[in-house]
């Protein structure tokens, strides 16, 4: 067994470029058309602030100073104009870019789900579910900000820019080139920041991971932290994670303000020349009042989308970060290899077959060769003491893990030939824990079928025993299962996994028998239910109770990941070996 890893493992799979360009082909190419609407409008945005500044010359020159009362409204009109121009793309654009914000993160979340549902057991063995939620939740967010910080800088803040220093220029380009004498100290420490800001929020990441981990075994273990009074061990090791969060947070906040901070003392470098070279002129009478009023505030106007472009940086760093998990996710393939599209050659054939079979745990050897058979339509127990491999070879039968060596049929073809989901609807499963999502209870046992007739559910759930208790319930089948099924005993939960499997009808049941879950009379209850599942299937059972393993065609004892004895029970009784053993310690109880 190995543990899945990205194909593209090597670091440069993951640069900036790439990410980018991943991103923009999966994802955002689609909404090109509206980006440019959305650019459009930005443009509109920004270029009203260079209007503004424009706009001040004639009002200072003409109106203050010349004396031209008329111009007034119409210098003042369009100012009014400019604003009004702003409120609308304001509007426009918010909801624009909101909506290509959240397409693009919620498609990134449909489609990463569908991808992990695609990986196997090992993948979920090192993925703890709350980590998983946090990719599914929290990365894909991360695709929402890239988009609006994108067009919001390259369309308005950049726009704004450009044209704000072509207003300057125009006035001025001497006083231009001034204000940007400090622009080159800038270089070297953005460069820097950036790989800091990568650095920081990476491992904000990890332990945002980590805090969805820790709450999600919290709620789900809550009545054993509760029995145990584990709750201030558990506060404390979420606070410990928290903690480490906040102290990321604040350095790479802090870091990533270095690169506005800078451009401010830049700018006030540049204000501080200019006022130098324009008073001069101004007072000798070279340059007008208005002049200087324009340029200053084109200048003034020009310090936020700076400050804004400067942040872009910082910004897809942190994007970054969380997209390379995404990508890293996506690129895992499953460990479970898959075959071509092979369907079972003979259906009506379901015999099993294990053949020298070993898997081991990363160092801990589970299966030592395991070999035996389970004859077509018949019951064959699985007996042996707790951590023999039982529970193992269910999961080999439906490829939830896969042998190191070793062959395993059914009816004849090797399950590595079969399509896995053929595979997998050759069997019903139905384990001591059943697993009942937090839906009704004809949702968990139709588990999204919708061909079911009213009928054969009925007789489904009859044959099952769940009408019985289902009658009692205020609101029959419509009754909600509560959180795994909390709110059924567990021979209730049982009960509906085994109408699950009726309804499903596979040709082979793999039992995992409970015994501690029940009382008598439900015991008596599931037993005859399981009785009627397992006639005519081929039926391996994982035995705890006597009359299973009496009843069974063929017992197959088990230990230490390989078989010691096989027979029916009064040949293995009177062989006086492991099984006769386990016969007298149940017995003695
Ligand atoms: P049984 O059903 O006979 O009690 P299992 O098949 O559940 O035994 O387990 C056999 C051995 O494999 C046990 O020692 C158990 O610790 C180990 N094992 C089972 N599943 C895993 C797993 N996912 N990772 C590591 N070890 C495992």
């Amino acid at each position: 067994m190995t543990i899945s890893t990205p194909k593209a493992a090597t670091p440069n799979a993951y640069t900036s470029r790439r990410l980018f360009m991943r991103l923009w082909r999966g994802y955002l190419s689609r909404h090109k058309w509206i980006m440019a609407l959305a650019f459009l409008f930005m443009v509109l945005e920004g270029s009203t602030l260079a209007a503004l500044s424009w706009s001040l010359k004639p009002l200072f020159d003409r109106v203050f100073v010349g004396g031209e009362g008329d111009l007034i409204w119409l210098v003042g009109g369009f100012i009014f104009a400019l604003f009004l121009i702003r409120a609308t793309t304001l509007i426009i654009n918010r909801s624009l870019l909101t909506r290509i914000a959240q397409k693009t993160s919620t498609a990134m979340q449909v489609d990463l789900l569908a991808h992990v549902l695609t990986l196997d057991g090992p993948f979920f063995q090192v993925n703890p579910p709350g980590a998983l939620i946090e990719r599914v939740q929290g990365d894909t967010t991360a695709v929402q900000s890239v988009w609006s910080v994108l067009i919001t800088g390259v369309g308005r803040d950049l726009v704004a820019l450009v044209s704000l220093f072509g207003v300057a220029i125009a006035i001025d380009p001497v006083w231009t080139a001034t204000t940007l004498v400090g622009a080159p100290l800038l270089i070297l420490p953005t460069l820097a920041v950036q790989r800091y800001i990568r650095r920081k929020t990476d491992h904000v990441r990890t332990q945002a991971a980590q805090r969805a981990t820790r709450l999600d075994e919290i709620f789900h273990g809550i009545a054993a932290v509760k029995l145990n009074r584990m709750e201030t061990y558990q506060v404390g090791r979420f606070r410990e994670i928290v903690g480490r969060i906040v102290r990321a947070e604040v350095k790479t906040a802090a870091s990533r303000a270095m690169i506005p901070a800078l451009i401010d003392v830049v700018t006030g470098l540049g204000f501080f020349g200019v006022l130098l070279l324009a008073g001069r002129e101004i007072t000798s009478g070279e340059r007008s009042l208005g002049e200087f009023i324009s340029f200053f505030s084109a200048m003034a106007l020009a310090f936020q989308p700076v400050r804004r472009l400067g942040d872009m940086a910082g910004t897809w760093q942190v994007a970054a970060a969380s997209l390379t998990r995404l990508y890293k996710l996506f690129d895992t393939e499953p460990a479970i290899r898959r075959a071509v599209a092979a369907r079972p050659s003979d259906p009506a054939r379901t015999g099993i077959r294990l053949d020298d079979v070993y898997l081991s745990y990363g160092d801990h050897q589970v299966l030592n060769g395991l070999s035996f058979v389970a004859e077509s339509g018949k019951t064959t127990a699985l007996v042996g003491p707790s951590g023999a491999g039982k529970s193992t070879v269910f999961n080999l039968l439906t490829r939830m893990v896969d042998p190191s060596s070793g062959r395993i049929t059914v009816g004849g073809d090797a399950i590595d030939d079969l399509d896995l989901g053929a595979l997998r609807d050759l069997f019903s499963v139905v384990t001591q824990e059943a697993t009942l999502f937090d839906e009704t209870i004809r949702e968990n046992v139709l588990l999204g079928r919708t061909d079911v007739s009213e009928r054969a559910l009925e007789t489904a759930l009859g044959a099952a025993h769940v009408s019985d208790f289902v009658a009692a319930l205020p609101q029959g089948l419509d009754t909600h299962a509560g959180p795994r099924g909390s709110a059924l005993s567990g021979g209730q939960r049982q009960r509906v996994s085994i109408a699950r499997a009726l309804l499903r009808d596979a040709p082979i049941l793999l039992l995992d028998e409970a015994t501690s879950a029940l009382d008598a009379a439900s015991e008596a209850l599931v037993q005859e239910a399981l009785e009627r599942l397992s006639k005519g299937r081929t039926t391996l059972v994982i035995a705890h109770r006597l009359a299973t393993v009496r009843d069974a065609d063929k017992i197959v004892v088990m230990d230490r990941g390989r078989v010691v004895e096989e027979g029916t029970h009064a040949t293995l009784v009177a062989g006086n070996g492991l099984y006769a053993s386990l016969c007298r310690l149940q017995f003695s109880e």
